[in-house]
Formats: structure tokens, C-alpha cells, sequence
């Protein structure tokens, strides 16, 4: 039993709730203003510079601001009610690699094992089961498949540049399965920064001879020439002043 997260939910029923994305009440969270950043329409959004080997992820948000928040908030502090909403988004991004009524199978980016003892959950893998459910609500056969698994740890890739990241990572997950793999697949993480981990994921199916049909997100950080779908729309929501985020941990 996973009691951290029985906890964390208990806490959730109980407590009257705030949105982690601008601190007014909702319940449950996101509230509604929040909720229409994640309901952005999907786009490409190629990391500058874009590695090679690296399918393009569609985005539907820009990572900063309350879509960043309600994010690390799931992920660092186990905010379980945010899974919902948030693999919603990601399905909207899955939704522009995949026709509606297509079987496709998401395989989620993995989180180190001690990250994952640490943190209580396992945040993309969460969303990931979340984005499947919403993708079947439309019609579209989803699953998800846990292909991925690190075959070595690897540093913190917080504070490593594109190249360093590169390096890290090489190498880094391998395609461990006991049946026969998917033929087609759709990567998803929750955020791309640089694309390293996300081309790495590639590569690695790849060598077994997956077919990789797209990659997908929920937000990317701004890179010249490509902004977030909350660009001018001014959602009238305002964050708490003098929040601090906690760093973000693994992951790209
Ligand atoms: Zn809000």
C-alpha cells in the first residue's frame, strides 16, 4: 500500500482546498481559469537547438506561470487531484499525433526508482493512465505500456547544459519487456526543456525496432520562435506573490 499517497488524499478530501496555480479556492482543483491553460490546441514545440534523433513533441502549454506550478505541485508534493486535469492536457497533445479512433500506446518517460520511494508516486506514469482514460472517453483505444527503464543511474539533469544533458543520458534507458513491444508508439513526459531525455527515450526504442509515431507533453519551456498558447491571452490569473517553486528534479 502506498501510504503516502493514501495520506496525501486524505489530506486532499479533508482540507478546504486552493489551486495550486493562482492560490484561490477551488475544489477540486485547478480552478476554472487555470484549468483552460491546460485546454490549450496542441503545438509543435522543437527545442532550440533541437537534438538529433529527436521526434518533435507537441506542447499545449508554455512551462512557466500557473501550467508550471500545477505541475511541480503533482509531481514534488504529490497533489493527486491534479492528475486528472493535467493528463487531459497531455491527451490534447497526444490528440495531434494520433486520429481520433486510432489505438495508440502511450509509453511515459521513467522515473528513477529512489525518486520515485522519495516523492511517494510515480507523477508520469499517473498522468500518463490519466491522458489514456481521457483519450478512450473520446473515442481513441489507449493504453499505456511501461517500456522504458533506466539501465544505470543518472546525475540531476537540473544545472547540466544541452550538451552535458546529452551525455548524461546516453545510454540511460533500455526497453525492458517480457511480451513482444508495441509496433507504434507515442512517447509523453510532462515538460521538454532541451529534448535530451525525450531523445534519448527515442533512441532507445528505436534499437528494438519501435516505431516512435510521435512525442508528446504538457508544456514546453519558451524557446525563440516558439510561445506557449497562453501567449496575449490574458487569463486574469495572478499568482500568490512571493511564491518559490522547488528546482525541478530528474528529468527534461
Ligand atoms: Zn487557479
Amino acid at each position: 500500500v502506498d501510504w503516502r499517497s493514501v495520506w496525501t488524499g486524505l489530506v486532499d478530501l479533508v482540507l478546504p482546498d486552493t489551486c495550486p496555480g493562482c492560490g484561490e479556492p477551488a475544489t477540486p482543483p485547478p480552478c476554472p481559469d487555470c484549468l483552460r491553460l491546460l485546454m490549450g490546441e496542441p503545438r509543435r514545440a522543437p527545442p532550440d537547438p533541437t537534438p538529433d534523433g529527436l521526434v518533435v513533441p507537441w506542447a499545449i502549454a508554455a512551462y512557466d506561470g500557473p501550467v508550471r506550478d500545477l505541475i511541480v505541485e503533482h509531481k514534488e508534493r504529490a497533489r493527486l487531484t491534479l492528475a486528472a486535469p493535467l493528463g487531459t492536457g497531455l491527451a490534447r497533445a497526444v490528440s495531434a499525433v494520433i486520429p481520433v479512433g486510432r489505438p495508440v500506446v502511450l509509453v511515459p518517460l521513467p522515473s528513477q526508482r529512489a525518486t520515485v520511494r522519495q516523492r511517494g508516486h510515480d507523477p508520469m506514469l499517473r498522468i500518463a493512465r490519466r491522458a489514456a482514460r481521457a483519450l478512450r472517453a473520446q473515442g481513441t483505444p489507449a493504453t499505456v505500456a511501461r517500456l522504458l527503464h533506466h539501465t544505470r543511474r543518472v546525475a540531476d539533469q537540473a544545472g547540466l547544459g544541452q550538451e552535458a544533458r546529452g551525455a548524461n543520458l546516453k545510454g540511460a534507458l533500455t526497453v525492458v519487456t517480457s511480451r513482444r513491444p508495441p509496433a507504434r508508439v507515442v512517447v509523453v513526459d510532462d515538460v521538454v526543456t532541451t529534448g535530451a531525455t525525450l531523445t534519448e527515450a527515442v533512441r532507445a526504442l528505436r534499437a528494438t525496432g519501435v516505431v516512435v509515431e510521435g512525442t508528446a507533453v504538457i508544456a514546453a519551456t519558451r524557446r525563440r520562435g516558439w510561445s506557449g498558447p497562453t501567449d496575449g491571452a490574458r487569463t486574469g490569473v495572478a499568482r500568490p506573490p512571493g511564491r518559490t517553486l522547488p528546482a525541478r528534479g530528474y528529468g527534461d
